[in-house]
């Protein structure tokens, strides 16, 4: 198996430290707000990845973390919380925002089919992790304290920037914080100082709260071991937050931290970067309400290599579920699975190992479907590929499943009018329903069966 390591920039060989037991580390999510459908391109990446491992016979423990930890993000030297700035934007107090999206992205996941990490751990469990890592790193001498807090002393640690990025963002950080020995040096803790904040512990150092790139270091190293096989992230995390990562935990544990890094890149929405103001802003619920099967965004996903720049627009995910539909129909009609073709699991073991090549993958699965291979030993492999592919291909379609909430709600009060032999008011809501592209068949006991138009 192939993966290309951010470390060397280079595709490698991949040699796990202790196979067939591998160790992955994903940076999680902050939860301050919804996890769009950028975000989630990059798990259904990291699913890939620990999909194909498994494929290959690895035993792998995955761990991820949640921010919930109002850290500075990545900028420390402004000073904003996001999750402070989120909870007065939804009215709700820190720990309650932290709750509401982190189901929101555990709910996402779920419905793209991901696998969850072994572990997924809230940065606000491990504070005490993280306050014994920073004391390692004082007694070892790697820290100064500063009014606003205690830092890291990056000159101290001589291999500092191990992707040899370190410097790209350094100039829009000089000068801000003009007490820090080198516009590098970045936070371990934080004071809470003057500011009221509702998250806030108390330390050897003061009261107040963990930078942000501690708790990925405190969570890994006491998962995984101080050195282990795979981190990942995505790619605006290489040039400081990894970067600061490795730098903390090999300064404290004097070994070598991470073998490989994979980082994800990004996805744009009509070209564009996603946000709110821009109203191109969109969730995997979004994409439910619009009628489409969260399967479809991730074959969708699955369409472009994890290191190219994806973008998203509403034709290239119907065209995706056009595609994927076909597919799943064609292997409806496939007989029972029966020993199934060689040359085709090779090739398709072959592009899943060459760097995840899933566009590569994809087409393998077209071409055994256009085969003349017999049926049954086509359902055998494309059984077997379904497991990389977490399509659930095998599962009959269920209309549940790509009607939209308000439509599916709307039916269920039809019934209920339908019930009360409210028949007028049911067939107003009919037609309402149609409108809205759904035409209704009833069927026995009162139930409807819904086609969309
Ligand atoms: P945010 O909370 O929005 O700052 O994003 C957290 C992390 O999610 C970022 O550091 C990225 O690694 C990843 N991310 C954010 N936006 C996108 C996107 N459009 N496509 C892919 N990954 C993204
Ligand atoms: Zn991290």
């Amino acid at each position: 198996m192939k993966i290309y390591n951010t470390l060397s920039r280079k595709i490698e060989e991949f040699k796990p430290i202790n196979p067939p037991n591998i160790g992955m580390y994903s940076c999680g999510p902050t939860v301050y707000d919804y996890q769009h459908i950028g975000h989630m391109r990059r798990y259904v990446g990291d699913d890939i990845l620990v999909r194909v491992l498994k494929f290959n016979n690895f035993d792998v423990k995955h761990v991820m973390n949640i921010t919930d930890v109002g850290h500075l993000t990545s900028d420390e030297d402004t000073g904003e919380d996001k999750m402070e700035k989120g909870a007065a934007q939804y009215k709700l107090s820190v720990w309650d925002l932290a709750k509401k999206f982190e189901k929101q992205f555990t709910d996402s996941m779920n419905v793209l089919n991901i696998v969850p990490p072994k572990k997924l751990i809230r940065a606000t469990e491990t504070i005490e992790d993280q306050i014994e890592l920073i004391k390692i790193l004082e007694e070892k001498g790697f820290t100064y304290t500063i009014t606003d807090g205690v830092y890291f002393d990056t000159s101290k640690f001589k291999k500092y920037g191990a992707f040899g990025l370190s410097e790209i963002k350094e100039g829009a950080r000089v000068e801000k914080n003009p007490e820090k020995k080198n516009p590098r040096d970045f936070a371990l803790w934080k004071f809470s100082g003057e500011t009221k904040r509702q998250m806030e512990w108390d330390s050897p150092w003061g009261k107040g709260f963990p930078g942000w790139h501690i708790e990925c270091s405190a969570m890994s190293m006491k998962n995984l071991g101080p050195t282990f096989d795979i981190h990942t992230g995505g790619i605006d995390h290489i040039a400081i937050h990894h970067t600061n990562e490795i730098a903390q935990s090999e300064a404290a544990s004097g070994k070598p931290f991470v073998k490989y890094w994979v980082h994800h890149a990004f996805l744009l929405v009509d070209g564009q970067k996603m946000s709110k103001s821009l109203g191109n802003f969109y969730t995997v619920d979004d994409i439910k309400k619009n009628g489409f099967d969260p399967l479809a965004l991730r074959y969708l996903y699955l369409q472009t290599h994890y290191r190219q720049e994806m973008n998203f627009t509403w034709d290239s995910l119907k065209a995706a579920e056009n595609a994927f539909e076909k597919l799943k129909n064609d292997i409806q009609n496939l007989e029972e699975p029966k020993v199934g073709c060689a040359e085709f699991e090779q090739k398709f073991l072959d592009a899943v190992n060459n760097d995840l090549n899933m566009p590569e993958a994809l087409a393998v699965v077209w071409d055994l479907i256009r085969s003349d291979y017999p049926s049954s030993a086509k359902a055998e492999s494309l059984k077997k590929f379904d497991e990389v592919l977490g399509l659930n291909l095998f599962e009959k379609t269920s209309t549940k499943a790509v009607i939209p909430d308000e439509i599916l709600k709307l039916v269920e009060e039809r019934e209920e009018l339908r019930r009360k032999k409210r028949f007028h008011l049911a067939d107003q809501m009919r037609n309402k329903i149609k409108k809205m592209g759904y035409d209704l068949h009833d069927i026995e006991d009162g139930k409807t069966e819904i086609e969309k138009i």
